[in-house]
């Protein structure tokens, strides 16, 4: 089966897209971070996107669909999974009626337990195509009680310092998982005020914080964590905020920390510290996944091509669809035994 990326997924033998970047008739919309979205007339997603999208699809015609629910097309019809990279991420299963295959769309994967997302849920297949952010051998994360609880311990002691402690998360996802891990270690809380936002439509959708939060853009307060998305915008504020001679320390967390030449505290990357923390797979959970879900054809796409080179490697025919992709990233490929 053709599969064509160029801005998004595209399955022409079907004429349905996944994730486009430019308006269309009808795509799919596996979730709500900005580079998976557009304002198409008719997208269709889970009732938890569209409620982090709120107003952006508000000259759309939203089709929602539950997870599990199936919706018909002419040639196809599509059913949605969880992906656990953050509330309402779906996978799309894309059954073919003419031929009876099965593409199964991952989006953004995320495979490791969040407390505030819906699990990811393997789905058989007969052709994959998966994300491959972290689709490099070099990326590799530590068991995430480990980097939660480094986190936890440095935060307080930068309280204790008298410093005001920074936690920096994408805004979307990581920032309410963060919010949740620092609110159940007992911290007192600020977010950025757009973290606090997208945390209150959490909530709509039935997660439970435990604990206290507030909006933190006015003010910064003696003891309590500031919970910022990454940026130089963030830094600017904090600063116009901070208490006068408070010292200001950064924690990132990010799969990024994970790469090679980043150490945990500060170098190569922009915090005073960096722990490997992510909202997708890591390397290994990627490869775990194509092993579970048996696709005889794996397509890659946004990441590294290095997935794809490692699944040849293990027998599989994959192919990296990007960019970067060249002809030595089709070559040698063996079928699946
Ligand atoms: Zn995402």
């Amino acid at each position: 089966m053709d599969v064509v990326f160029d801005r998004g997924v595209y399955l022409p033998e079907v004429g349905l897209w996944l994730d486009a970047l430019r308006k269309q008739d009808t795509s799919v919309i596996s979730h709500a971070h900005s580079d998976h979205t557009a304002r198409h007339r008719r997208p269709v997603l889970t009732p938890g996107t569209r409620l982090l999208l709120g107003e952006y699809l508000d000259r759309s015609e939203p089709v929602e669909l539950d997870f599990g629910q199936t919706l018909d097309f002419p040639d196809c019809t599509i059913t949605l999974y969880p992906a656990g990279h953050c509330l309402g991420s779906a996978q799309t299963l894309v059954e073919i009626k003419a031929t009876g295959e099965r593409l199964l769309y991952t989006g953004d994967l995320r495979v490791q337990p969040s407390p505030i997302n819906e699990g990811h849920q393997p789905v058989p297949c007969d052709v994959l195509v998966i994300e491959s952010t972290y689709g490099r051998p070099d990326y590799v994360f530590p068991p995430q009680e480990e980097a939660i609880g480094t986190a936890v311990r440095v935060v307080a002691q930068w309280i204790e310092q008298g410093a005001v402690p920074v936690v920096m998360g994408w805004r979307l996802g990581k920032a309410q998982e963060a919010l949740y891990h620092l609110l159940s270690a007992g911290f007192r809380v600020a977010c950025e005020d757009s973290v606090y936002e997208i945390a209150q439509r959490y909530e709509q959708a039935g997660v439970v914080f435990p604990g206290e939060y507030r909006p933190g853009n006015g003010e910064c307060r003696e003891g309590e964590a500031m919970l910022f998305p990454p940026g130089r915008k963030s830094r600017e504020m904090v600063n116009r905020i901070k208490p006068e001679r408070r010292p200001v320390r950064y924690l990132e967390l990010t799969g990024w920390a994970a790469g090679p030449g980043v150490k945990p505290w500060g170098r190569g990357r922009p915090g005073d510290a960096s722990l490997p923390y992510s909202d997708h797979a890591d390397f290994n959970d990627l490869v775990a996944y194509v092993d579970t879900v048996r696709p005889r054809q794996v397509y890659t796409v946004f990441g590294f091509p290095d997935l794809a080179d490692h699944l040849r490697r293990k027998g599989y025919s994959a192919i990296h669809l990007g960019k970067n992709a060249t002809e030595a990233d089709r070559a040698f490929q063996m079928p699946l035994l």
